[in-house]
Parts: C-alpha cells; sequence; structure tokens
C-alpha cells in the first residue's frame, strides 16, 4: 500500500479545486484513451518529489494507463505529451462502456421507477430521452438516453456507453457515478449505474426545447411540457412506468404503465432508491396496480 504522505510531508488528498482544474484542462477523461473513469497522475514531477499539489503537474489517467504508468510500462515523456495534447479535446467525447447490464432493469428517475422496461420510456415529442432495447433474447439490455441542460450541455448514453460533453464546466466521476455541473452549485445530472441491473438518475435539470424535467431537493420530481402541462411528484407520490411523453400539444402523457399518486407512505426527503422500490413491491405484490411488464 502506498504511504499516505511523501517525504515532504504532502497528501495524497488532491484538494477539489485542484483536481477540477485538471479535470476541465484534459477535457474530463483519460488524456491517452479517453475513459471517461479516471485517476490523477502526477507526472511533473511524480508525486515522490511533489512539494505541492499544482494542477499543471497532474493529469487525467484511466486505471489501465495509470497503472501502465506507476508499473513503467509507460514512459513519462509519453505521459506529458498526452496531457499537452488530451485525447478528448482532440475532437472525442469522455466515454465509458457498461458492459455489466442485465434484466430485470430498475431505471429511477426521481419518484418514477421504471421496472424491467422496454421501448422508449421517455419521450420529448418526436426525440427519444430514455429507452431501453435488446437485440437478442440472450444479449444484455441496451439503455440509451439523451440528458441536455439549460447552458447546452449534453450527457448521452448510447447503447450502455455513457458519453459526456467536453464543453461541460465539470464532469465529475466516482465509482459508478457521474455528476456533470453547469457550475459549483448548479448539478445538470448526477447518474449513478449500480451493475448489473439499476441506473438511477438521482438529480437532473434537463431542457430540452422547452420541455422540463427537474428534480429538486433530492427525489422530488418536476415535470413540464412545453405547452405548459405541469406534472409535480411531491412527497409521497410515486410513479412506475410505462412511458412518459413531453408533447408541445397535448402536455405530458404518462401511458402503458402505472401511476400512484398520493401514495399511503411519505416518501423520505432525500429519494431513497431502495426504500422506494421496496414501496413500489409492496404495491405490486397487494395488486393495488397492474403492471403490464409485470
Ligand atoms: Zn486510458
Amino acid at each position: 500500500m502506498s504511504k499516505k504522505v511523501n517525504k515532504y510531508g504532502l497528501s495524497r488528498d488532491i484538494p477539489f479545486n485542484v483536481k477540477r482544474e485538471v479535470r476541465q484542462r484534459c477535457g474530463y477523461g483519460c488524456v491517452l484513451c479517453g475513459s471517461l473513469f479516471c485517476e490523477y497522475e502526477h507526472f511533473d514531477p511524480p508525486f515522490s518529489e511533489a512539494r505541492k499539489h499544482n494542477a499543471k503537474g497532474i493529469t487525467l489517467l484511466c486505471a489501465k494507463h495509470h497503472d501502465d504508468a506507476t508499473r513503467k510500462r509507460l514512459s513519462c515523456k509519453r505521459i506529458k505529451i498526452a496531457d499537452s495534447k488530451p485525447f478528448c479535446k482532440q475532437g472525442n467525447k469522455p466515454h465509458y462502456l457498461f458492459e455489466d447490464m442485465e434484466y430485470p432493469l430498475e431505471i429511477a428517475l426521481g419518484g418514477i421507477v421504471f421496472i424491467s422496461p422496454d421501448g422508449v420510456l421517455l419521450k420529448a415529442d418526436q426525440k427519444d430521452l430514455l429507452s431501453v432495447k435488446q437485440l437478442n433474447k440472450d444479449e444484455p439490455p441496451l439503455v440509451s438516453a439523451y440528458f441536455k441542460s439549460v447552458k447546452g450541455e449534453t450527457l448521452e448514453i448510447v447503447e450502455n456507453e455513457i458519453m459526456a460533453s467536453v464543453g461541460s464546466w465539470d464532469v465529475e466521476t466516482k465509482g459508478a457515478e457521474v455528476i456533470v455541473r453547469g457550475s459549483l452549485r448548479d448539478i445538470f445530472l448526477h447518474l449513478k449505474f449500480t451493475p448489473p441491473s439499476r441506473l438511477q438518475i438521482i438529480e437532473i435539470k434537463n431542457y430540452l426545447d422547452g420541455h422540463v424535467i427537474d428534480t429538486k431537493f433530492g427525489g422530488k420530481l418536476f415535470l413540464r411540457s412545453s405547452s405548459g402541462g405541469t406534472i409535480d411528484f411531491d412527497q409521497g407520490f410515486i410513479a412506475t412506468g410505462g412511458k412518459v411523453t413531453f408533447d408541445s400539444h397535448k402536455g405530458i402523457v404518462i401511458d402503458g404503465g402505472a401511476l400512484i399518486l398520493g401514495a399511503e407512505k411519505s416518501i423520505p426527503f432525500y429519494m431513497d432508491l431502495d426504500y422506494l422500490l421496496g414501496e413500489v413491491r409492496k404495491l405490486q405484490q397487494s395488486g393495488v396496480f397492474k403492471n403490464e411488464n409485470g
């Protein structure tokens, strides 16, 4: 195990603002391959010789390339060149393919839970925002999504491959979570994958052609179509879908699933997905609603 401090007493913990500066400079991906999930590598000087955490001397490397660097399979010269021309600043997007996906799939968007869904789950006029498909019976489900912030930043998932936009103010990853920010206190999207079968949209502020999807105060979900139709999933409201469509003329349409408004128990202020899924299962078992998907 590596020591917590180097010979100058410098801690391995890099301040968050230095990390963000490194991410912004590197385009949010490994400077060699663009992987979205990265570690921080002191290359100039190496950590053992560093007296402070200088953002210019730290770069982003995926676990594989970080290991190559640590075990001297990659030269410092090569890392310096890659740092000066990061992969994601050459017209590429930071990306990561989630390969470990299987049914039954649980996708949670604030207070809406899509269980074992197939097809388009969330749609804004003609644009699919969230969909699931399976090419063959034995193959994993393929999740696709398109999210857009009010500033125009996007985050896409194309058949389980997540792709962030380099123009974002910040894209932070930790474990299997991705957080995209428009500014320090403005979270556009906070996603969490729990392989093999769960995707949780913990926070979102999605604006597309006047259609709004906004989680406020944790799990609370606010939906508004460009025509003014509004659904406010306040405390204690659960929906299982189904399909949600934002329509410029008709408002918001939920069909194909079941919508439970005013559930007896209130959902905790900060949405706990395990709790929510437990409530949904209890409702399913009690036969309160019929879900076509089972
Ligand atoms: Zn890499």
